[in-house]
C-alpha cells in the first residue's frame, strides 16, 4: 500500500524530527484510507475526513479540527489508531495532539459571498408559533411525566445548559409539544434576549431541501448560528432521511459546541428509532433523555378537573371520573371527548350524565375497549424478551429476534382488529404471508410446547387482551 521511496523519504526527514509538510500530507492520505475501511464510510465521511494535520515534530503528531465536540470525538475515538498507525510510517510516535483550528478561508470563502445570502429571506426569527394553551401552568403533573416535567422545569429555569440535549420522548398526546412550548415559553419571559426557536422536524426538512434547491445552504446554517435554544420536535421525521440527518447534525454539534441549549422530541427512545445514523443516536443520548409514560387513571382525572376548571363548565365529578376511566388512550382523546360532550350539552341544553356520554362518544369508546395496540404489544413483548422495540421492524433473522417478533405477531393477530397487511406494515413493511407464516408457527408451537403456551398467557394478560 505504501510507495517505497515514500517511506524512506518519510522516515528521513523524521529521523531529524521534522516532516516537511508535503511528507506528512503523503503519510495522512494513506492512513486517511486505512482509518476508511475500517471505520466504515459514515465515521470517515464525519469524522476522519475533516481531520487536518498539522504538524509532525519530535515525536508530537498535532492534529487540527473544527470544533471542540470534534475535538473530544476524535481524541476518544480516533487519536489512539491514529497513533499507532502513524507510527508504522514514521516510528515512535510520543502523542497525538487534537487542536481546534477554525476552518480556513478557502473552504468558506465561497458560500459567504454577498449573492448567496440574499437569494433566501433569513427572517429574524424562524421559530414556529407557538400554542398559548400549553404552559406549564396549564401542564397537570403526575407520575407518567413527573421526570420529564422536571427536566424541562430544569431547562426553562437555568440561565446555564442544563443538560445538552435534553431529549423527551413518549406516545402520541401524551404533552411532549406542550412541555416544548411551555420551556420556550418561560426562557422568552425570563430572558427576552435569548433567541428561542421551535420547530417540527418536518419543517426543519422542508427548509433545508429549499435551501439545496435554492443552493444556498448557507444562509440556512446562518439562521441557526444565532439562536440560543434549539428546540426540535417529533425528530422521527427526519430518520431515514439522510441528507437531512446530516445537516442536523452538524447544526446541532456547532450549537452544542457554542454552549447553546438543545431540545428535542420524538415518539421513541434514542435507541428505538429506526433509520438514525449511528453517530447522531450516540449522540442524542448524551444529554438526559426523559420519557412520558402511558397516562395513568389519576393523571387523566386530573387534566379532566383542571380542564373543566379552566373552563368554568359545570360537570358532574363521576362523568370525568367515568371518562378518565374509559378513554385511556392519549391526552389528545381525552380532551377532544371532554369537549365533544360539553359542546353537545351547550347546543340541546341538557345536563351532562354518564348515560348521555357514553351515547355519544360510542365511537370513542369502542376503540377504547379494544385497548390493545400492535405497538403496545411489541413493545411488551420486546420488554419480556429483552430485545429492542426496533427489532420488530428489522430485517435481522437471528433466533433470539426472529421467535419474539413472532409472538408479537401472533398477539397482533388475536388480540387487535388489524389485517394481516396491516400488521406487516408495523413490523417494518412486511408482507401479509410473512406475517401469516409468523401467527401459524406461534401456534403450531402453543400445540406442544406448554411453557411457550405459559408465557404467551401471560403476556396475554399484561397486554390487556
Ligand atoms: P404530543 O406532542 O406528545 O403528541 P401534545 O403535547 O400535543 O402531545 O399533547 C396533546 C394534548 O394533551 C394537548 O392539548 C396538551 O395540552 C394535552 N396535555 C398533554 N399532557 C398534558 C398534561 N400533563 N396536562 C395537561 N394537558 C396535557
Ligand atoms: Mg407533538
Amino acid at each position: 500500500m505504501l510507495e517505497k521511496g515514500n517511506i524512506a523519504a518519510i522516515q528521513k526527514n523524521s529521523a531529524v524530527g521534522i516532516s516537511s509538510h508535503a511528507n506528512i500530507d503523503a503519510s495522512w492520505q494513506e492512513i486517511r484510507s486505512l482509518l476508511h475501511k475500517e471505520f466504515g464510510g459514515a465515521a470517515f465521511k464525519s469524522w476522519i475526513a475533516p481531520i487536518k494535520p498539522q504538524s509532525f515534530n519530535n515525536g508530537v503528531l498535532e492534529l487540527a479540527v473544527a470544533t471542540r465536540f470534534m475535538r473530544d470525538w476524535v481524541k476518544t475515538h480516533y487519536a489512539d489508531r491514529i497513533r499507532q498507525l502513524w507510527a508504522q510510517y514514521h516510528g515512535v510516535v510520543a502523542r497525538v495532539d487534537v487542536v481546534i483550528a477554525a476552518p480556513s478561508a478557502e473552504k468558506t470563502a465561497p458560500f459567504t459571498s454577498e449573492s448567496a445570502v440574499e437569494t433566501l429571506p433569513t427572517p429574524d426569527n424562524i421559530s414556529s408559533p407557538l400554542d398559548v394553551r400549553f404552559t406549564f401552568d396549564n401542564f397537570v403533573v403526575g407520575k407518567p411525566n413527573e421526570l420529564a416535567h422536571a427536566a424541562a422545569r430544569r431547562v426553562a429555569d437555568s440561565d446555564t445548559v442544563a443538560f445538552n440535549p435534553l431529549f423527551l420522548y413518549g406516545g402520541v398526546g401524551l404533552g411532549k409539544t406542550h412541555l416544548m412550548h411551555a420551556i420556550a415559553w418561560t426562557i422568552r419571559a425570563r430572558t427576552p434576549r435569548r433567541k428561542v426557536v421551535y420547530m417540527s422536524a418536518e419543517k426543519f426538512m422542508y427548509q433545508f431541501v429549499r435551501a439545496l434547491r435554492f443552493k444556498d445552504t448557507m444562509s440556512f446554517k446562518e439562521q441557526f448560528r444565532s439562536v440560543d435554544v434549539l428546540m426540535i420536535d417529533d425528530i422521527q421525521f427526519i430518520c431515514g432521511k439522510e441528507s437531512t440527518q446530516e445537516e442536523f447534525f452538524h447544526t446541532f454539534n456547532a450549537l452544542i459546541d457554542q454552549n447553546k441549549q438543545i431540545i428535542i422530541s420524538a415518539d421513541k427512545s434514542p435507541s428505538d428509532l429506526d433509520g438514525l445514523e449511528e453517530r447522531l443516536r450516540s449522540r442524542l443520548g448524551w444529554g438526559l433523555v426523559a420519557d412520558i409514560h402511558p397516562t395513568t387513571y389519576e393523571l387523566r382525572l386530573g387534566i379532566l378537573e383542571q380542564k373543566r376548571d379552566m373552563l368554568k363548565r359545570e360537570i358532574p365529578q363521576n362523568v370525568l371520573e367515568f371518562l378518565a376511566h374509559k378513554i385511556s388512550s392519549n391526552i389528545r382523546e381525552l380532551e377532544g371527548a371532554l369537549n365533544r360532550i360539553i359542546a353537545h350539552s351547550e347546543l340541546t341544553g341538557r345536563p351532562v350524565t354518564i348515560d348521555g356520554a357514553q351515547d355519544l362518544l360510542q365511537d370513542l369508546l369502542r376503540a377504547n375497549d379494544r385497548r390493545a395496540s400492535v405497538e403496545d404489544i411489541q413493545r411488551k413483548v420486546a420488554e419480556h424478551y429483552n430485545i429492542r422495540i426496533s427489532d420488530m421492524h428489522s430485517p435481522r433473522r437471528a433466533r433470539m429476534v426472529a421467535r419474539p417478533r413472532q409472538i408479537a405477531m401472533y398477539l397482533a393477530k388475536a388480540l387487535t382488529e388489524h389485517s394481516l397487511p396491516e400488521i406487516g406494515r408495523k413490523f417494518g413493511g412486511r408482507d401479509h404471508t410473512t406475517i401469516m407464516h409468523g401467527v401459524r408457527r406461534i401456534e403450531e408451537f402453543l400445540l406442544t410446547d406448554r411453557s411457550l403456551k405459559e408465557e404467551v398467557d401471560l403476556l396475554k394478560r399484561a397486554i390487556g387482551g
